[in-house]
């Protein structure tokens, strides 16, 4: 039978096919198999982490631990945190990747599909590999900012869940991605921004910092947590209202937090330019503060 365009033989380039981690094995990422009875493939029943790696270094592994954690807890998934972290550091260290990214996904696991968790207990399937980055995916835009679209935000009532089940979310990024923009900013039926599609989302007004508080309608992002523990240090004022749809032309400036986004400006909505349409003063401030707070934790763990 010949082969699919996208059949996983061509998923990646040459040699640099992830490490993967399966249930406790390394294998190459495209030589994991999982039955179509995960639970994961039938009902998006799993929650992930995806951690950025910086020299060699899981960089807020604390966080992410705490966070899959309690998405684990909250889902009800019986899984050892500890062991996948010390899973996870070994097959990063394994890898060789020095810039990436770690993927680290569990499932309830294989039972015969009903809706309801299984009655007897299944086995997690847990998955972890390291991507490498050639260089930073938003290199192109850290000065220029990026474009977004806004789209209605139909997510589920547990966004702060960090489960797989993410269409609404894969609805916003392709809207985006057909707008020629970098990210889709959520609107919920009343007005509120809630975040993007795979991102959070901050604004400037005044020189204060504006965004959503945590809560069942956002992801806690852990780069959003930073950036308010950096603002703070930097006495940078933040407020955690909800940033509303009609406000948005008020702005000064606009930016989302993201594990591979990092810290990045918003130069217009719908094509409309937000302050002077590049990155702004505070904006930067708060980026120079992440670098910083990157090269301190660094120097700090050589
Ligand atoms: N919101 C959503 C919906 C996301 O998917 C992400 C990325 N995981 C974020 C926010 C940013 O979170 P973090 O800073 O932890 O990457």
């Amino acid at each position: 039978m010949a082969l699919a365009e996208n059949s996983e033989s061509n998923l990646f380039p040459e040699n640099a096919v992830p490490l993967a981690n399966w249930n406790g094995q390394e294998m190459p990422l495209d030589e994991v198999r999982v039955s179509v009875l995960d639970r994961a493939f039938l009902f998006g029943d799993a929650v992930y982490e995806a951690l950025r790696v910086y020299a060699g270094k899981a960089w807020l592994c604390a966080e992410h631990m705490a966070r899959l954690q309690r998405s684990l807890q909250d889902m009800q998934i019986e899984c050892e945190t500890d062991r996948l972290r010390e899973r996870m550091l070994a097959t990063l260290e394994h890898s060789g990747v020095k810039d990436g990214l770690i993927y680290m996904q569990i499932t309830r696991g294989v039972a015969a599909r009903t809706h309801y968790f299984p009655p007897q207990p299944t086995t997690p399937n847990e998955l972890i590999y390291v991507q490498k980055f050639d260089s930073d995916p938003y290199a192109h835009l850290r000065e220029a900012g990026a474009a977004v679209v806004t789209f209605p935000d139909f997510r589920w009532g547990r966004r702060d869940i960090k489960s797989v089940n993410l269409l609404a979310n894969c609805f916003a990024a392709q809207a985006a991605r057909e707008a020629d923009c970098t990210e889709a900013i959520l609107v919920t039926p009343d007005g509120r921004l809630t975040e993007g599609s795979h991102t959070n989302l901050f604004g400037v007004k005044n020189g204060q910092v504006m965004t959503s508080p945590n809560g069942h309608h956002i992801l806690p992002g852990i780069t959003r947590g930073l950036v308010l523990r950096l603002a703070e240090r930097a006495s940078v004022p933040v407020i955690e209202e909800p940033l509303l749809a009609e406000k948005l032309q008020d702005v000064d400036e606009l930016f989302l937090t993201g594990t591979t986004t990092e810290v990045l400006a918003v130069s217009s909505v719908d094509g409309n330019s937000i302050g002077t349409g590049t990155c702004g003063p505070v904006t930067e401030k708060l980026c120079q503060a992440y670098k910083d707070s990157v090269a301190e934790w660094l120097e700090a763990s050589m």
